[in-house]
């Protein structure tokens, strides 16, 4: 099950990352005793270093380049992805990647994700082991209980390079082939044969550098901004004995006033209507009983809180209702920075000191080929027989959350296609 396993030369199935999506696919597959599952993932197996499981280790990684991929390394905010926000996965032109679909057959999901109202706090998950108070990622759930299926190898440190496909084309189509690999413990193990399916879950930068060939590849990329604004707790008992680290999550709604105007404006200005930038916003903007932003706070030690903001939208505007609302000015020894300050002045701090969150996704949306986009919401990458996307790369809009649950969740329904198919 790692890189001191035997050399394979062929495999049913190829998956490239082991790591959220990958190891979700490797689990699901290999539950069929019939089929060869190999997954090769470029990182080191560190499911038992302690700088891993440790649940601050996150703060030091830019990317997860391991065994459990992003999961491993991530903040651990598990939250559900909103209804209307998959719901436009849909009208976007995928048939079948809806809330219902999700809801339905993925009862994990449904179970921790309930869609309640987005406006105030709701509960969220984190992704700890409540047994022992380590992280919970893919490579210490879904792999462990993939180990035990022997049809599974997982090879660590194992870089793929290149996908080569069979010439000449079937139809106007080709066929994915070989993998070019580089194992650090195994040179001479440079090819590898599939004789179904490769399977690309490489994360959203990593599997687009894989494809770049294809027409449209990164062109549908989207991410949060984040905005962090410290401030000094007052010395108040509600809040005197806070341990570091995150404390509470809520999803509001902003202003819908300001918000419908803004719809407006927006409705009527030139714009591309295939972006899936001007999607998102349209569709924040247009339901108004949804949340238009996500608003944290976590303790640092000493009396000092970190309020973020993860906006679906309208970062500067989130910036301004923290500092304006009356209910918080007690929690906080020097109020909330910037002030009231005019909505240009606070726009131009924003800029200055937005962050990304690390939520990136959609690189290689499924969307349809007219969009110019790269994979049919059969997961499929257009142009090929054979070759499957299943990461976060293949989201067509952000969802309006933090995207592990949504990685899992879409994982879990790439298999079942995959399987049916
Ligand atoms: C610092 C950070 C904090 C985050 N915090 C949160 C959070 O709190 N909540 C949340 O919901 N989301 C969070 N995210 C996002 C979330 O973790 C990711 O969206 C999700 O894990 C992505 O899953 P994936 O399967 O698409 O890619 P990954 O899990 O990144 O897996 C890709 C894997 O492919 C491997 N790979 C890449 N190229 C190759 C190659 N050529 N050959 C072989 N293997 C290769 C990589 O090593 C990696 O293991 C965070 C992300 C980061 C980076």
């Amino acid at each position: 099950m790692d890189s001191h396993s035997p050399p394979l030369k062929t495999a049913d199935y190829i998956i490239v990352g082991g790591g959220t999506s990958g190891l979700v696919m490797a689990n699901l597959l290999s539950e069929d005793p019939t089929v060869s599952i190999l997954v090769l993932e470029s990182g080191p197996n560190r499911a038992k270093d302690s700088y891993i499981t440790d649940l601050m280790a996150w703060l030091k990684h830019p990317a997860g380049h391991v065994l459990g991929g992003s999961s491993a390394i991530n903040s651990l905010v598990f939250v559900p992805p909103s209804a209307a926000g998959l719901n436009t996965w849909e009208q976007m032109g995928n048939p079948g990647w809806n809330w219902q679909t999700f809801n339905q057959k993925y009862a994990y999901t449904s179970k921790l994700v309930l869609e309640r109202p987005t406006v105030g706090t709701r509960p969220y998950t984190a992704t700890i082991n409540p047994n022992c108070a380590q992280r919970s990622s893919a490579d210490v759930t879904y792999s462990a209980v993939a180990a035990q299926h022997p049809n599974l190898t997982i090879l660590t440190a194992a870089t793929v390079h290149r996908i080569m496909f069979n010439s000449p084309a079937v139809g106007d189509r080709y066929r994915a082939a070989w993998i070019l690999v580089e194992i650090t413990d195994n040179p001479d193990l440079k090819l590898v044969r599939t004789n179904r399916k490769i399977v690309l879950a490489a994360g959203v930068f990593q599997t687009p550098k894989l494809l770049e060939l294809n027409r449209g590849v990164g062109a549908n990329m989207q991410n949060h901004l984040i905005a962090i604004i410290p401030c000094l707790l007052s010395r108040i008992s509600e809040i005197e004995d806070l341990n570091p680290g995150f404390q509470a999550l809520a999803f509001i709604r902003l202003n819908n006033q300001k918000d419908l105007r803004l719809l407006d404006q927006f409705l009527s200005s030139e714009r591309s209507a295939t972006s899936g930038r001007t999607q998102a916003i349209e569709l924040i903007l247009a339901n108004l009983d949804k949340a238009s932003a996500c608003i944290f706070l976590s303790t640092i030690p000493g009396p000092v809180a970190l309020f973020g903001l993860i906006p679906c939208f309208l970062l500067s505007q989130a910036v301004q209702y923290l500092s304006i609302t009356p209910s918080l000015h007690k929690f906080f020894d020097r109020g909330l920075a910037p002030t009231e300050a005019s909505l240009e002045i606070t726009k131009a701090a924003v800029r200055k000191k937005a962050l990304t969150t690390h939520h990136t996704c959609g690189s290689v949306a499924i969307l349809p080929l007219e969009k110019k986009k790269v994979v049919y919401s059969t997961l499929t990458v257009y142009g090929t027989t054979n070759l499957r996307v299943v990461d976060a790369s293949i989201f067509p809009l952000m969802p309006h959350a933090n995207p592990m649950a949504t990685v899992y969740a879409v994982a879990e329904r790439a298999a079942d296609i995959l399987k049916s198919l």
